[in-house]
């Protein structure tokens, strides 16, 4: 079966549209994403084109902040902090990377986590460490999407996430880990990484290598979902895994192009648009149930002693 991201993430969108009309008719007003690029990286400016054209297609206002020629990192935290103290914005979207010299890490603690819609300020991922999230990074939240969709089984699965950044594998890891799989994370020290990936019932891969993931690496039967985009010297778009060889072997397997990519953009919306409810109509903090962990469900934690 090929996990059709585009369709999956139209749904999202579906979704996402409805919700700002209603958000409109109950207020008045639509939600905002003030959108953050700075300096002249060619591939930002595409994905900060493409997001814009999303945001406008669902009916999300978007107000953009283009620095080609840069910002220092004094000049980008006020900005961010203007944007934090406008009550007009209620996402900021902080297209990364940043240019060198700038501090990826401050910048991204000084965006006021209830409108960080990329779900990486330090409050949020510490929030979904602890089993209550509010906002989930974009990826990671589209991966489960595509799985829950589909009606992947995850509970007392195998899963293996390959990968340990904190845009993807990390937080990845925490959402299997909540829906009750048994998660493996594996990483450039990984000793032996077919050993691990052969037994993944759920295999996702967030890389960054062509074809990390041979065919004889996947388990016959697995759910394999490949984040990996990368551009070889032909031209052509492949994810970390070998799509025609593992295709042979998995039950299930999302395409690159066409799989992941399109959810991230769904998600980020998703993210803008639940931002905005928070915020205009107050409350509604609960965390998605399906991310949620059994110490969040009410079972008690242990005492740190
Ligand atoms: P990243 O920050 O470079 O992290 C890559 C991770 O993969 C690291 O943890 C690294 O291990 C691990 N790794 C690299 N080579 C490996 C190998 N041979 N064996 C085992 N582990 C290996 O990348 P990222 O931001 O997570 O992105 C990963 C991929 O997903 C990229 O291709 C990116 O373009 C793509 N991506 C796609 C979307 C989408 O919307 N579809 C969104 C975000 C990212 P160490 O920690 O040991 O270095």
């Amino acid at each position: 079966m090929i996990l059709d991201g585009r369709s999956v993430a139209q749904k999202v969108l579906g979704e996402v549209k409805a919700g700002v009309e209603r958000l409109r008719g109950e207020t008045g007003v639509a939600p905002m994403l003030a959108v953050v690029l700075v300096g002249d990286f060619a591939p930002s400016k595409i994905y900060v084109a493409n997001k814009m054209k999303a945001s406008d297609a669902v009916g999300i206002a978007t107000r953009d902040h283009v620095h080609p020629a840069g910002l220092t990192q004094a000049e980008l935290l006020a900005l961010l902090g203007s944007l934090n103290a406008d009550p007009a914005v209620h996402g900021i979207l902080l297209q990364l990377p940043l240019p060198k010299g700038l501090d990826e890490d401050e910048a991204i603690a000084a965006i006021a986590p209830q409108k960080d819609v990329d779900g990486l300020h330090p409050t949020n991922l510490g929030r979904l460490l602890a089993g209550a999230p509010t906002v989930v990074p974009c990826t990671p939240a589209g991966c489960l999407e595509i799985l829950d969709h589909y009606g992947a089984k995850l509970e007392g699965q195998e899963a293996v996430v390959v990968g340990r950044s904190r845009l993807v594998g990390k937080p990845l890891a925490q959402l299997l880990l909540a829906r009750h799989a048994t998660v493996t994370m594996c990483h450039t020290r990984t000793r032996d990484l077919a050993e691990h990936t052969r037994r993944a019932d759920v295999l996702c891969v967030a890389a960054g290598r062509p074809r990390v993931i041979t065919g004889d690496m996947v388990k016959e039967g697995a759910w394999v979902i490949d984040v990996g985009i990368n551009r070889l010297e032909t031209g052509r778009l492949v994810g970390d895994v070998d799509f025609d060889a593992a295709s042979a072997r998995a039950q299930a397997i999302t395409p690159v192009p066409g799989g992941v990519g399109p959810m991230t953009v769904a998600m980020l919306l998703r993210n803008t648009l639940r931002a905005a409810q928070r915020q205009l109509l107050g409350g509604g903090l609960r965390p998605p149930a399906a991310a949620s962990s059994p110490e969040a469900r009410g079972r008690r934690p242990r005492a740190n002693a």
